[in-house]
């Protein structure tokens, strides 16, 4: 069982983000018996109400996720291990992430404090190295604040240090026009060609600056604009100079080959590790296993059973106390087909590099994935988008960043039963 705990609250909202978290500004962050107190201790019941309903189940990973988790004090993510030790039997050496930002882990005594308690891996929320795209997302944290931040957790036991970081960013320089306008005439398509240098260049410096700190895993996201977003409106209003897909193509391809010379094996989409050093939370998703969702807004699988809690934190914190002995918080309630099942296992196992394992599918589904699916792998193949061994079926990094559109295809090729 793998243990995901879910912190709604950041300091300020970033321009890009959608995620579930309420800004508390900068006193609200700072105050330790304001709100995440209160949610703590809520927490600290959530947990006992799962050990009820489930009994003390092996846990092999637990991840802090959010929002933003360096936000909690160091005494409060310890009394919330001290929790789950007491409730379940969590392995020894199992992983314990922690997300956390580079302006709330300096805080003094935070790093030391959190792997004091327990954490033996971090996950940076950098972006990027650069002071205008920084401000463009609305990351309240510098480059040098990052910097500081990882070379300070270099000093401490942790097992694995990792930063997240973003390419296909929109151009952030005030000179830089509307992707309109780069369209037509020799000079602006050449002004168009430079952008795209200036992207993959800025890019190629992030991407350097995070190697050269050493950390031990990358995840490199693509930005995607979510609906209502600041940074969506403004794009929508064309005041914002988007990325072509050349640009991303060019991105991605560099960060592929990039971090393969300087030591990381990619095992999914978006995710780098030297050897040992992947994230088992993750690999967890990715292989089906079930996971516990503590928190608001918080996922859990078990079984055939998926349950989202209430988002809003009253209603969550309602949930959890007014919930009887042996039952789970009152949230929404999904009982899993086979066929979402298969999908679910086809979309996560293509976003991995390893790909879909063929006898499990073929196990599951009674169905030889090769057979089934004949025609689009044949032709995924022959476009260089996807390879096949005798025991996996997977997309090339050229597929992996096709993936959404090949996965769609894998969709609809299912039979009726599983669309
Ligand atoms: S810190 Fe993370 S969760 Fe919080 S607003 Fe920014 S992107 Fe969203």
């Amino acid at each position: 069982m793998l243990v995901y705990i879910h912190i709604p609250y950041c300091r300020g909202k970033c321009r890009y983000c959608a995620f579930s978290s309420q800004p508390l500004g900068r006193q609200g962050a700072a105050n330790p018996h304001g709100p995440l107190a209160a949610y703590t201790s809520t927490l600290v019941a959530e947990i006992a109400l799962w050990r009820q309903a489930l009994g003390p189940v092996p846990v092999s990973s637990i991840f802090f996720g959010g929002g933003t988790p360096s936000l909690l004090a160091p005494q409060q993510v310890g009394s919330i291990l001290e929790a789950l030790h007491a409730a379940f039997r969590v392995a020894s050496g199992a992983e314990i992430s922690i997300e956390a930002n580079p302006e709330s882990a300096l805080q003094p005594g935070w790093l030391a404090g959190v792997a004091a308690a327990g954490v033996n891996r971090l996950s940076f929320g950098v972006q990027s190295f650069h002071a205008e795209e920084l401000r463009l997302l609305g990351r309240i944290h510098t480059a040098q604040q990052a910097i500081q931040a990882v070379e300070a957790a270099q000093r401490l036991p942790f097992n694995s240090i990792s930063l997240d970081l973003m390419w296909g960013l929109p151009c952030a320089e005030e000179a830089c026009p509307p992707v309109a306008a780069s369209a037509g005439s020799p000079s602006a398509t050449r002004a168009a060609t430079a952008l795209v240098r200036q992207a993959v260049s800025r890019w190629q410096t992030t991407l350097a600056t995070a190697i050269a700190l050493g950390p031990q895993h990358l995840s490199c996201y693509g930005l995607m604009l979510e609906e209502g977003t600041p940074l969506a409106r403004q794009a929508e209003g064309n005041t914002l100079a988007l990325p072509p897909d050349r640009t991303l193509t060019a991105q991605y391809l560099h960060t592929v080959h990039a971090l393969r010379r300087a030591g990381f094996a990619q095992y999914e989409i978006a995710n780098f590790a030297k050897p040992g050093h992947q994230c088992q939370h993750n690999l967890g998703y990715w292989h089906g296993e079930e996971y516990m969702g503590l928190g608001p807004a918080a996922v859990a699988t078990v079984g055939s059973v998926r349950r989202t809690n209430p988002a809003d934190v009253a209603a969550w914190h309602k949930a959890v106390v007014q919930c009887s002995p042996g039952k789970l918080p009152q949230g929404e309630e999904e009982h899993l087909t086979p066929a979402t099942l298969e999908q679910e296992l086809l979309m996560l196992a293509l976003r991995t590099t390893q790909g879909l394992p063929l006898g499990p599918w073929a196990q599951r589904t009674g169905r030889a994935f090769t057979r089934q699916f004949s025609t689009l792998v044949d032709s995924l193949q022959r476009s260089g988008l996807a390879t096949r061994t005798a025991t996996h079926f997977a997309l090339t990094p050229r597929g992996l960043l096709l993936s959404n559109a090949i996965i769609e295809q894998f969709f609809a090729a299912l039979p009726a039963h599983s669309g």
